[in-house]
């Protein structure tokens, strides 16, 4: 190829090998997260400019900081091509942006997530937040259950936070105990966390904790309809429990008392509009102190309560403890 630069429009020339396009133009970092962004939000995606940088941060193989630092840095043709293919299935398929990535962070720890599992979500670490305030004592030698652990979000932040603490952690799915367990060891709690494959209580049979948390699948099937599509990515099972979504919390909140010692406590991530029911569903079964806990937009996410404590004598009152 001639090294004609074309700049002089007056000569009459051959065609150009790529006329119009400018010699060697690139993206830059922050020219792809705009153009990226606005993408994203003429797509009614409303979280844009963050997905757009997580993405463009994976695509590249660095964290989003770094995205700050580079942003005058042209991207490179094969960069760009990862990165087109990623924002293609966000905004097309909308495939959730942490299994694009296969990351996602939980209690401020890296969790690996996969099509197997639910996504880690804050309300979850509302429920973690509450119990671990419950806990006089971070030292204690405490016996914790973690019912449909899934990407082992709960298990592993509780394992984390208290050392001596020995966690079960029971899902449904093989495929999904398989990741909480890889979550377990890349956190470095795996040798105190045991991992049973078995519907509800069925794995931890006769077995009594002093914690049990839960964040069961609560989505009602009747709002299928109009649930975001992100949604079709994750696995029904982690989601759906019947036409209100109660199917199971029922369930567990009728059986959690045998799974107690006296005094421990029990707590389930819920649907906001659930909560009142199944804080009815625990006292029915005998708990105390059951009450209902707010996550950070003071919606009523997760219901919690506490067995009978031995001595009976410890009152309490109805909500005492939660707010
Ligand atoms: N919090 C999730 C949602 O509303 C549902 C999680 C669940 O069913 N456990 O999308």
């Amino acid at each position: 190829m001639s090294a004609v630069t074309g700049r002089d429009a007056a000569r009459p020339q051959s065609p150009p090998a790529r006329p119009q396009s400018p010699p060697a133009r690139s993206w830059t970092v922050l020219e792809l997260l705009r153009w990226t962004q606005g993408h994203f939000a003429s797509r009614g995606i409303e979280t844009a400019r963050l997905d757009a940088e997580c993405l463009l941060a994976a695509a590249l193989g660095c964290d989003r900081l770094r995205l700050y630092l580079d942003f005058d840095k042209p991207v490179e043709a094969s960069e760009r091509g990862r990165f087109r293919e990623l924002v293609r299935r966000r905004a097309d398929e909308r495939v959730p942006v942490a299994l694009l990535t296969g990351r996602r962070e939980f209690w401020s720890l890296p969790f690996e997530v996969t099509p197997d599992v639910l996504v880690p979500r804050p309300e979850t670490e509302t429920l973690v937040d509450w119990l671990l305030g419950r806990v006089p004592d971070r030292e204690a030698e405490l016996r914790i259950l973690d019912l449909g652990t899934g990407s082992g979000a709960i298990a592993v932040a509780l394992a984390s936070e208290l050392p001596k603490a020995r966690v079960t952690a029971t899902d449904a799915s093989p495929a999904a105990l398989a990741v909480a367990e890889r979550n377990a060891l890349a956190n470095g709690v795996a040798d105190r966390v045991a991992f049973l494959a078995g519907d509800a209580f069925a794995p931890v049979a006769g077995q009594r904790f002093d914690l049990v948390a839960s964040n069961p699948p609560y989505v009602a099937l009747r709002d299928e309809e109009r649930l975001p599509p992100e949604l079709r990515h994750e696995p029904r099972a982690a989601l759906f429990a019947g036409p209100d979504g109660t199917d199971l919390l029922r369930r567990l909140a009728a059986e959690v008392g045998e799974h107690l010692v006296p005094g421990g406590l029990a707590a389930f991530e819920v649907g906001e509009e659930q909560a009142s029911r199944v804080a009815d569903w625990l006292r029915a079964a005998g708990l105390r102190d059951v009450g209902v806990v707010r996550d950070a937009g003071a919606r009523p996410r997760v219901v919690a309560g506490r067995a009978e404590p031995r001595d009976r004598q410890t009152g309490g009152g109805p909500d005492g403890g939660t707010s």
